[in-house]
């Protein structure tokens, strides 16, 4: 077996223990005879793994008790028409558009109400995040959006926006601990987990619970309403099960290594190996502002397209795979999660020289 270096900005990698456990664990968890895929969700097996997995959240990020946590399948997107149809009392909202995930947020919104944009950085690629400090934020606003790291451009919120009072809603897909973060700033936290916690197909709400109310917008359907998965505990339906137990070894594994501040270091010392090297580089160069970039996710571009196919297709040949930059903004993107090992950076960037010196 030959495991590859994986800089797929997700689906992406996984810590190798947890894969590892969840193998011996597969035909017959933990001496019940069958595997977490086949048992009722209804079970007390299950119950303890979707309590363990909620505790455990809740100790990794410091969760106060007027927050909920909900395990939801629809991925980030389905967040994107949900927080509006719960939240829109007033059928008003900011959006800060910093790329296509917080685009697609703001036009789904305007499908419920009005979505006001409040600043993008569309003006020079989404390469740099806008000034947060005095946004156009009107008292009729139910809530401010932003999404926190963009996975496609290489940015991140370094300090969140100044709402004037308004809660805030952060999509935070592809920074979810990578790092500790103060929940009572938020109002909803929420991220798809295939970018840095688990396997697709399922998103972690994490929700002020002034904000689960009865009085949605007419139409949401039951299956969208926070209310109806806070009172049934994620559990109205059929959860992701084998998500919630794959992300729950995770959380494990997260607070085995020292937590999310020890998470912050070790992302802090891997993406800054890339960083230094590419502000060193003749050859390859970053695309996004110095003060905006992102830990997870570092675009780079040799600034010509024939270089930059030739490089992923030797990277590739090399054990470095997913490194083929967004559709949209072409070059070249190494995700760098909690799960990509510093080896796999260190490896990555003798592999950029050993580029630079043969196509100088
Ligand atoms: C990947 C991603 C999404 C979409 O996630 P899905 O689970 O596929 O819906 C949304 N927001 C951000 C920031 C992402 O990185």
């Amino acid at each position: 077996m030959s495991r590859v270096f994986n800089f797929s900005a997700g689906p992406a990698v996984l810590p190798e223990e947890v894969l590892k456990e969840a193998a011996e664990e597969m035909l017959d968890y933990r001496g019940c005879g069958m595997s977490v895929m086949e048992m009722s969700h209804r079970s007390k097996v299950f119950d303890q793994i979707i309590k363990e997995a909620e505790a455990d959240i809740r100790t990794l990020m410091n969760i106060p008790d007027n927050y909920k946590v909900l395990f939801l399948q629809g991925g980030a997107s389905q967040q994107f028409a949900a927080v509006p149809m719960n939240l829109m009392k007033n059928k008003k909202a900011g959006y800060i558009i910093t790329g296509q995930w917080a685009k697609k947020a703001f036009q789904e919104a305007k499908m419920y109400g009005e979505a006001v944009e409040l600043a993008s950085s569309a003006d020079e690629t989404f390469s740099y995040i806008p000034d947060c400090s005095d946004l156009p934020i009107t008292d009729d606003m139910d809530y401010v959006y932003i999404c926190e790291n963009n996975t496609i451009y290489g940015t991140k919120f370094k300090t969140l926006p100044n709402t004037k009072g308004k809660d805030l809603v952060a999509d935070v897909s592809s920074c979810f601990l990578s790092e500790p973060v103060d929940v009572t700033k938020y109002g909803i936290i929420y991220g798809g987990v295939q970018k840095n916690v688990g396997p697709a197909g399922m998103v972690i709400v994490i929700i002020r619970e002034d904000l689960i109310r009865d009085d949605v917008l007419p139409g949401t359907p039951t299956m969208l309403k926070y209310k109806t998965q806070a009172d049934n505990d994620s559990l109205y339906n059929t959860p992701p099960c084998y998500d919630i137990y794959i992300c729950g070894k995770v959380f494990k594994w997260l607070l085995k290594n020292g937590g999310l501040s020890a998470m912050k270091e070790l992302n802090e010392k891997k993406a800054k190996i890339l960083y230094d090297y590419l502000d060193s580089s003749k050859l390859f160069k970053g695309t996004v502002r110095k003060e905006d970039r992102s830990l997870m996710n570092v675009p780079f571009v040799t600034g010509n397209e024939e270089l930059d196919a030739k490089f992923v297709k030797e990277a590739t040949e090399a054990g470095f795979v997913n490194l083929k930059g967004h559709r949209t903004v072409g070059g070249m993107r190494a995700s760098i999660y909690n799960a990509m090992p510093i080896e796999g950076v260190e490896k990555l960037v003798e592999f950029m020289k050993k580029f630079e010196e043969e196509n100088a």
